[in-house]
């Protein structure tokens, strides 16, 4: 108990007992500032994907009722079943904070009428999501994903281009080599046959089985299909096949598929054990792993299929819909094991320094027009000692500084050093801006000392 534990030991700092300081929780990360590089690659390439292929951003609300995700991920889920944070709310009774979007994006699509808009809505979504699972790297209790949702199309068409936007997506990102997982989980009641026939397989080799995989046996069979146990992975191979279950019209809709990305030419490795094992998957479904040989436990970045009844059993009209969603901690966690240097990032353009008084008032209001100017100027007025300004200067790595002291504010001037190169010039002080313009537009320096 955390009361006894702070009694047992109670440490004193000039007589009063210390306290304690807040902790972060297992599993939550803050993201520091060091990270947002990271961060911003991330999200400018997917939103620059998102409007490259047609996807409109949705911000969906993070807390939903608990019913949404029980019925559609599924009670027997380890999601639904030991996942979610989930409480009672005074008034609104049970909720939970979103464990993934696909089902508060099916939410959203009825709640907003969009059967009615031209079909089909694509929607690209970004945002935190929370499950109680055991932490570990590349995983947490809150992650981020980044997902693409295109609703009201069966068109095979349809799960080509995802797959082909995911693939040009971590392509752009840095990441090559990653490799697509594909298999299809055919209609419910295909499935529901087949599963039946997989459960009187599994049973009757259940003696073999760890207790866990008896616990899926009993409650989500098909993940025996994708589980990493080896005793599984060694049964699974004379198991019934699900590809001899589907039914036609999702062979031809999974060979309409294939057909498209081998014309794309998106590398692509067939699966039959890939199950995603949410309820509300249909037909295709896929995986994005970092490459062949790294499928450890955490790794999938991203997965996505279709999901063409889950719009239906949320009380909407049928709606055939196909998405995918991706790990945003787990891709930078890529970016950052293969040392993927980011492009140039949005740092200081030039440094504004000054010494004394006055010349920090002119500094300040220099500052506002510089800013509004579009220049990025680091600044640390705070400061009085020019090489301590300097030395702040060199960390932001900019080439130009402004400095302005008590001569300058006399004679209404200021210096620009050019860090590269050492030359030093005066300006009239009222022309800084152009003249900061003019030179961050010539790109270079040219080593010319212009004078007043
Ligand atoms: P899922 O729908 O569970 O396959 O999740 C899609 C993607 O989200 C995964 O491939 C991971 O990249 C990411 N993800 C899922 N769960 C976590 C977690 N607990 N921590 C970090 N990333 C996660």
């Amino acid at each position: 108990m955390p009361k006894e534990k702070e009694d047992a030991a109670p440490k004193k700092a000039a007589g009063r007992p210390a306290k304690k300081a807040p902790q972060l929780l297992r599993g939550f990360r803050d993201i520091l500032p060091v990270d947002q590089p990271y961060w911003r690659w991330v999200r400018n390439t997917a939103e620059s994907f998102a409007a490259g292929y047609g996807f409109e951003e949705i911000g969906l609300a993070i807390l939903e009722e608990t019913s949404l995700f029980s019925r559609s991920i599924g009670n027997q889920t380890d999601i639904v079943s030991k996942e979610m944070f989930t409480f009672i709310d005074k008034s609104d009774g049970s909720l939970t904070l979103r464990p993934e979007a696909t089902a508060s994006v099916a939410r959203a699509y009825i709640t907003h009428g969009m059967l009615n808009l031209p079909q089909p809505v694509k929607l690209y979504y970004w945002g935190p999501m929370f499950r109680r699972e055991r932490p570990q790297a590349g995983r947490q209790r809150q992650f981020h994903q980044l997902g693409f949702e295109a609703l009201g199309d069966d068109n095979p068409v349809i799960d080509a281009q995802l797959i082909l936007l995911a693939y040009n997506f971590f392509k752009a990102l840095g990441l090559d080599g990653i490799s697509i997982q594909i298999n299809s989980i055919g209609t419910p009641q295909a499935r529901h046959e087949y599963v039946k026939e997989l459960v009187g397989y599994f049973r009757s080799k259940r003696k073999l089985l760890p207790v866990e995989e008896k616990e899926r046996l009993s409650k989500n069979p098909l993940r025996l299909l994708d589980s990493k146990d080896p005793v599984c992975q060694q049964l699974r191979a004379d198991a019934p096949q699900l590809m001899d279950w589907l039914d036609d019209a999702s062979k031809t809709h999974f060979m309409k598929v294939i057909e498209y990305l081998d014309e794309l030419d998106i590398p692509y490795t067939l699966n039959p054990y890939l199950v995603r094992g949410l309820d509300y998957y249909t037909r295709t479904v896929f995986e994005i792993w970092p490459g062949e040989q790294e499928e450890g436990a955490q790794s999938a970045l991203g997965g996505g299929g279709r999901y063409d009844g889950l719009i239906e059993l949320l009380g909407g009209r049928p709606t055939p819909a196909a998405g995918f969603s991706c790990g945003v901690e787990r891709i930078i966690l890529q970016l950052k094991a293969r040392g993927i240097a980011l492009p140039h990032q949005d740092t200081a353009e030039v440094f504004l320094a000054q010494i004394g008084d006055a010349a920090k008032i002119k500094a300040v209001t220099l500052f506002e027009q510089l800013r509004t100017a579009g220049i990025r100027t680091g600044e640390s007025f705070s400061k009085d000692g020019l090489k301590t300004q300097l030395e702040a200067a060199h960390k932001h790595g900019v080439q130009y500084v402004l400095i302005i002291g008590q001569k300058e504010v006399l004679d209404g001037t200021i210096l620009i050093r050019d860090m590269e190169s050492g030359v030093q010039e005066i300006i009239d002080f009222k022309k800084t801006v152009a003249e900061i313009k003019k030179k961050l537009a010539n790109g270079s320096n040219s080593g010319q000392v212009n004078g007043l």
